[in-house]
């Protein structure tokens, strides 16, 4: 057993059955390649080609839970190409944030409490985030989900605090990781190397909430997301991102966090970039 399944087992996230790959539209060559570690603690996971698109492998099951926080790149991309907000708009985080009677505190550190864009990503700020779903129409939320081809499921968004809840992906939305795989990889495509979404997933990864998915020496961006489905107490992670030029990944684990998601999706891209002798 490699030692990052020791660690997941330790961390007490195996259970379940374990299925195989179901999602539809998967040519029958797909391989599993690496995503092999992600099948042993019942996660799911996918494996895009950057450049392509193409399938390169699947694991787990292809279900349908609430996004968290990987959502807020697709919903900046849009915001800041509407002009609803800027790189540069900045919002003041006293950590605490409640909503529709929910305690959504931001878990990151303190030490910045005046959050930038690309900042926010990184830090995953949900105060920041919530001031952008403040500045978003009804009409807006629906409009830059149908960009990466995700819907939501509620038609109450003319409540503010149902589209905070939407914004934050943690109400009216839930995603597979297939979905998310196209909709990142439609995301990373799309956005300048110097753009804040960029910058702030790769800083994300080099300093910020995904750090747990950081490679020596490799570029890797990326988004973590923890958040439980409707009626369930516990929480699920994700990770969604990838390898400029190379492979776009989400991983999926369906007890656990997204710290959890970001360690498993780093040691899927350091055997596939070891495998590819980079
Ligand atoms: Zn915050």
């Amino acid at each position: 057993m490699r030692p990052l399944l020791l660690m997941v087992f330790w961390l007490g996230l195996g259970g379940g059955n374990i299925r195989a790959a179901s999602a539809p539209g998967i040519p029958p060559s797909a391989t599993i390649r690496n995503l092999n570690q992600l099948h042993e603690v019942k996660a799911s996971g996918v494996l895009l080609d950057w450049n392509t698109g193409r399938v390169l492998g699947t694991t787990g099951e292809e279900r349908a839970s609430a996004p968290g926080s990987i959502l807020k790149p697709l919903l900046l991309s849009y915001a800041l190409q509407q002009h609803i907000v800027s790189a540069s708009t900045q919002v003041y985080c006293r950590r605490t944030l409640h909503v529709a009677g929910r305690e959504l505190a931001c878990s990151h550190p303190d030490d910045r409490p005046l959050l930038n864009a690309e900042d926010a990503l990184a830090e995953s700020c949900n105060t920041w985030f919530a001031e952008l779903a403040r500045r978003m129409s009804p009409q807006d939320i629906p409009a830059a989900l149908r960009r990466f081809g995700l819907a939501q499921s509620s038609s109450h968004l003319n409540d503010p605090e149902q589209r905070i809840l939407t914004v934050l992906g943690l109400e009216n939305i839930s995603t597979t990781p297939m979905q998310l795989a196209v909709a990142y990889r439609a995301l990373l495509l799309h956005e300048a190397r110097t753009s804040a979404v960029w910058t702030g997933l790769r800083n994300s990864v080099n300093w910020g909430m995904a750090h747990d998915a950081h490679l020596p020496n490799i570029e890797v961006l990326g988004k973590t997301g923890t958040a439980s489905n409707p009626g369930e107490w516990r929480t699920h992670g994700w990770f969604a991102g990838g390898v400029p030029g190379r492979y776009v990944v989400v991983v999926y684990v369906p007890r656990g966090d997204g710290g959890t998601a970001a360690t498993l999706a780093g040691a899927v891209l350091r055997k596939e970039m070891q495998e590819d002798g980079r």
